[in-house]
């Protein structure tokens, strides 16, 4: 063992790295922190499942528990799958994916990268089309069982490097903000207001006509998938088939969920019953915005 390391270090390496949240922190190592200032209890990952508390237990020298419920249940370890003919490449999965497991471009389909999928569940709330299923794919293992050490530290490296871009890209907006409120001193103001003038003089500027055309053709695109969508969703209910792990999902994950709910209201889909008993728990990494409606109805 590496003396240099902390309390929060040494139970972090024994944590899945799925950053899935479910434990009620923002990832493993939020989590790993709060146990070890003694601020949150050490079950609360079912990623780890019972082999994870005993192990947390070890390191902590205290009795094996179960698994507190409220932060949900040990399972067979799923993968996301995407159908691909519903998808409107909205991208809100990949914004709340914390280990890149998906790739796609903006109005374009979206795959899920199956070796990296941690079965975090996170991007299956924020679709708007609810074409992401969770897939169980390790039979009846769960936990640590269905789950190697070397998938974790993947998993964790994946995600680390997930947050080094996303923290520099922050820092990049908040320069150009920065530089635009500079810009908008009075001197700034009369060159922004030249720079307006002479794009607006530009002959290679759309028309109006021309962009409410593309607008125009864009909603019925999104609406005519929105109601592919709407249909499917309709028959897998009807055939008993909708998501699956929905239960016990915690209270924070259920937010999401409504959150989830209110927005395909907005965007003109049947809402369902929005309970934990027809939806995936999963809730946005703090770093993404809350995904809303607009992305969806204004072109990229
Ligand atoms: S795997 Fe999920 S529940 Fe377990 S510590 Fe990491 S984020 Fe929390
Ligand atoms: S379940 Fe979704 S969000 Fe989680 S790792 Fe897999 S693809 Fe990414
Ligand atoms: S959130 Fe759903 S619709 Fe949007 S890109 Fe992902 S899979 Fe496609």
């Amino acid at each position: 063992m590496n003396d240099s390391k902390t309390l929060a270090d040494r139970i972090e390496d024994l944590l899945p790295q799925t950053q899935c949240t479910k434990c009620g922190y923002d990832g493993c190592r939020p989590y790993a922190e709060a146990v070890a200032a003694g601020a949150a209890s050490y079950n609360q990952c079912p990623p780890g499942g019972a082999e994870g508390v005993a192990r947390l237990a070890k390191l902590l020298g205290k009795p094996v528990i179960p698994i507190n419920p409220v932060n949900g249940v040990e399972r067979p370890r799923p993968v996301a799958f995407i159908d691909e003919q519903v998808c409107i490449g909205c991208t809100l999965c990949m914004q709340a994916c914390p280990v890149d497991a998906i790739v796609g471009a903006p109005k374009q389909m979206h795959t899920i990268v199956k070796d990296l999928c941690t079965g975090c569940d996170l991007c299956v709330a924020p679709c708007p089309v609810d074409c992401i299923a969770m897939i169980p794919v390790t039979g009846e293992a769960t936990g640590w069982d269905a789950w190697t050490q070397q998938q974790a530290d993947e998993a964790r490296v994946r995600h680390d490097r997930r947050q080094a871009r996303l923290a520099a890209e922050r820092h990049a907006a908040e320069a150009r903000a920065a530089a635009r409120r500079a810009a908008a001193t009075p001197a700034g103001a009369a060159s922004e207001a030249s720079d307006a003038s002479a794009t607006s003089a530009s002959p290679a500027a759309a028309s109006p006509a021309a962009t409410d055309d593309a607008e125009a053709r864009k909603k019925a695109i999104i609406q005519a998938a929105l109601e592919r969508a709407r249909r499917k969703k309709q028959e897998l209910a009807e055939r008993g088939a909708g998501p699956r792990n929905t239960e016990h999902v915690s209270a924070d994950v259920q937010a999401q969920i409504d959150a989830a709910e209110a927005r395909r209201r907005r965007l003109g889909i049947a809402a369902d019953t929005g309970t934990a008993d027809n939806k995936t728990g999963g809730a946005a990494t703090p770093d993404q915005p809350a995904p809303n409606a607009d992305q969806n109805d204004k072109p990229a």
